[in-house]
């Protein structure tokens, strides 16, 4: 009997979801085998049993070891998720995702159910998690809500050696759980060997180390000091590219920018090398890299190609790609500073320490023998770099920490039990500020906008922002405009042979002169009306990804407000009320016009120039707001909106007074002779060479 043409599909399919499950499978199969690989599993029975028997731990081992992925699944296998979940905190979005991704595959299973993830903004889990990766941020705001990690049965605090301003904050508040919850296990892991730090602070706990497998580097220096480190970098890997053996690539650089401009160059000059040479497959990896373009940076090499990675410090240890033979240092990174004495913070490039550069170094010698080429002399890196990175605690703005703190009832601040303390001063301008942001009062205690403010994952400045739209009846507008600036500076796009047309674009976005802040409200706006359209945002060099994520952004801001009770209003026909708005969170953010393109910060004077990329920067208002500040090859303000200095008495009493706003506004000379004419430096007494950089 033949077979009718349906059963015959029937059985095709069945057929082909046969061979589908047992590709799966030996995939399955397969990852299962490389577990037993890592130099982490020869100790998983050591592990438990220590995990058994003390409450706290420290675990020590080399980056790509496997402590991320297995020991989190070992503690599953054990049995530990039948009483709560296992959660593991990480300084980097990007690792937590990443890391989620690998391990759900690893274990077959679907990235949110048994195993997610949660970053701001983002939350990959469901009632099913047992197993969650987070930024060590997201973990600090869910002590808002759980203050004792009650769903929590162990927590792993990893890459605990990177010092971040959350994890060191975690540090205290999980010190104290594990002391009233002997049920809580808590392990702390690090791939540096400055172990007995931690254990120390942790009641002097048991540290266990892993031994990586390390192969030898070597190591190369330039002779001279090099004048533009990017040009270097590019130059050194095309000629690794040409005459070294096969092997990958990678380069670290400081930024997204940075990154897409170094692949751009990279792209046409390799187009010129003829077929001789292989392949040179470029992948970037940055914090904001969509997550559809992550896994490309794990996928093997196809033979005869080389990968090259152009990797932020995120490779450093947060990630590890297999296969890098190559390294190649330029010696810097981009990181936040801060001014203590004015409270003032910037994004700078900054040389990195010995640590850093060594695990940069490391990279290149896990699988095999590996090369790093440093692009600064050996000279400069005896007597230049530091030994360490300075903990995020103490150079950094402390007002976000202190408000989630306060929050958590904790009030004394300068008893609370750090690992190493923030400066009194940090803590001191960290309740200043809150105090003009009138998140506390005078007593210190939280008020109800302060309250309002922690709700809102946001620096305090934005979060206060979006509180004070309530009042100016624009919390519509100020939220979308809130929610463009979280995206970071990846809205606009500025393609090499089209930049005229990008800048017109851009420009026209700006029309009146309204600002870049309410420049990226008309852009949200027009995108909204055209039903969230992509060829719109192609045909107006706007990066649809980042609007997307500005879209969900915004919507989950729009629940926030409803939690803290203030109504959503629109109010489009009048700017002025949105500006105070943003002016009630970035007071402390204003400039006024001096001569020649050149402002001073009002409060603690300070010379800056608007961000050439700025709508204002060829305007020159007498009175700029900014919502932040960059170095590059000067002090720019980058966002920048034109405001009434008088607003600032209403806005900020408690911070600026008649003296400050009758200075500014005006290109008088009273201005003008007010203070030295130079730019403070940020790290305080010590300059460093910085090599010239083109601007971004
Ligand atoms: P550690 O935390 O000790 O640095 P990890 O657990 O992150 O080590 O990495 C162990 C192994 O898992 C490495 O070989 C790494 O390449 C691999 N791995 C980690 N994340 C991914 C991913 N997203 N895709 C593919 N491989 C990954
Ligand atoms: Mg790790």
């Amino acid at each position: 009997v033949k077979a009718s043409a349906n059963e015959f599909d029937d059985d095709l399919q069945a057929q082909q979801t046969r061979s589908f499950d047992s590709q799966v499978k030996s995939n399955l199969e397969k990852l299962q085998e490389e577990r037993k690989t890592l130099p982490v599993f020869s100790y998983r029975d050591e592990l438990l049993r220590a995990v058994e028997k003390y409450q706290v731990l420290v675990i020590v081992g080399e980056t790509g070891s496997g402590k991320t992925t297995q020991i989190p699944q070992y503690l599953h296998e054990a049995g530990y998720t039948k009483h709560g979940k296992i959660g593991c905190t990480q300084p980097r979005r990007v690792a937590a995702m990443s890391v989620a991704a690998r391990v759900s595959q690893e274990m077959g299973v679907k990235l949110g159910h048994e195993v997610g993830y949660s970053i701001r903004f983002e939350d990959c889990t469901s009632e099913k998690t047992v197993m969650k990766y987070m930024t060590d941020g997201m973990l600090l705001r869910e002590f808002l809500g759980e203050p004792d990690l009650a769903s929590y049965s162990v927590l792993m605090v990893d890459e605990a050696h990177e010092r971040t301003l959350s994890t060191d904050i975690l540090f205290g508040l999980v010190k104290d759980i594990a002391r009233f919850r002997p049920d809580f296990k808590l392990l702390i892991s690090s791939a540096t060997l400055d172990a007995k730090k931690f254990s120390d602070y942790f009641d002097y706990c048991p540290i266990l180390y892993i031994p990586g497998r390390r192969h030898p580097v070597d190591i190369f220096y330039t002779k001279e000091p090099q004048a533009d480190y990017l040009d270097a970098a590019i130059a050194t890997a095309l000629q690794i590219h040409v005459t070294e053996p096969s092997g990958d690539i990678m380069i670290f650089l400081t930024g997204q920018e940075e990154i897409e401009a170094a692949a751009e160059v990279l792209k046409q000059k390799t187009e010129g090398l003829g077929t001789k040479i292989g392949e040179l497959i470029i992948c970037p990896i940055f914090a904001n890299l969509p997550t559809e373009l992550q896994a490309k940076v794990f996928e093997p090499t196809p033979s005869g190609a080389r990968k090259i990675v152009l990797a932020t410090n995120i490779a450093e240890t947060s990630l590890t790609i297999d296969g890098i033979k190559y390294v190649i240092d330029p010696g810097f990174c981009k990181m936040k500073s801060y001014n203590p004495r004015t409270g003032m913070e910037s994004l700078q490039v900054t040389p990195i320490s010995k640590a850093s550069a060594r695990q940069r170094a490391g990279r290149s010698g896990r699988t095999s023998p590996g090369k790093c080429f440093r692009l600064y002399t050996s000279y400069s890196y005896q007597h230049d770099f530091e030994d360490n990175t300075i903990p995020e605690i103490q150079r950094t703005n402390l007002a976000n920490v202190v408000l989630t703190l306060k929050c958590l009832g904790i009030h004394d601040l300068l008893h609370f039990d750090f690992i190493d303390a923030p400066p009194t001063e940090g803590l001191i301008k960290a309740l200043e500020l809150l105090f003009a942001l009138a998140a506390l009062n005078k007593f210190g205690e939280l008020t109800k906008v302060g309250r309002q403010m922690a709700e809102f994952p946001l620096d305090p400045k934005l979060s206060k922002m979006i509180v004070a739209s309530g009042k100016y009846k624009c919390s519509d507008e100020v939220i979308s405009i809130a929610a463009m600036l979280s995206v970071g500076n990846s809205v606009f796009l500025r393609p090499k042979n089209k930049q005229t047309y990008a800048d017109n674009a851009r420009m026209w976005f700006q029309t009146g002169n309204v600002g870049d802040h309410v420049a990226l409200l008309n852009v949200y706006n027009e995108w909204k009306e055209t039903n969230y359209s992509t060829e719109w945002c192609a045909e107006n060099y706007i990066q649809a990804r980042s609007m997307k994520r500005a879209r969900d952004i915004r919507e989950q801001l729009e629940r926030l407000l409803g939690r803290v009770e203030i109504e959503l209003i629109s109010n489009p026909d009048d700017l002025t009320p949105i500006k105070k708005a943003i002016a009630s969170g970035f007071f402390p953010h204003v400039a006024s016009s001096m001569k020649n393109g050149r402002y001073r910060t009002i409060k603690y004077p300070q010379t800056t120039y608007i961000h050439p990329s700025s709508g204002l920067a060829r305007e020159s208002p007498s009175c700029v707001l900014y919502h932040e500040m960059v170095l590059t090859t000067k002090e720019y303000m980058r966002c920048v909106t034109e405001i009434e200095p008088k607003w600032l008495l209403d806005v900020a009493p408690h911070y600026y007074q008649v003296k400050h706003v009758k200075n500014s506004g005006s290109k008088s000379s009273l201005a003008e002779e007010g203070g030295p004419n130079r730019t403070d430096n940020f790290l305080g007494s010590k300059t460093f060479h910085l090599p010239t950089r083109r601007l971004q």
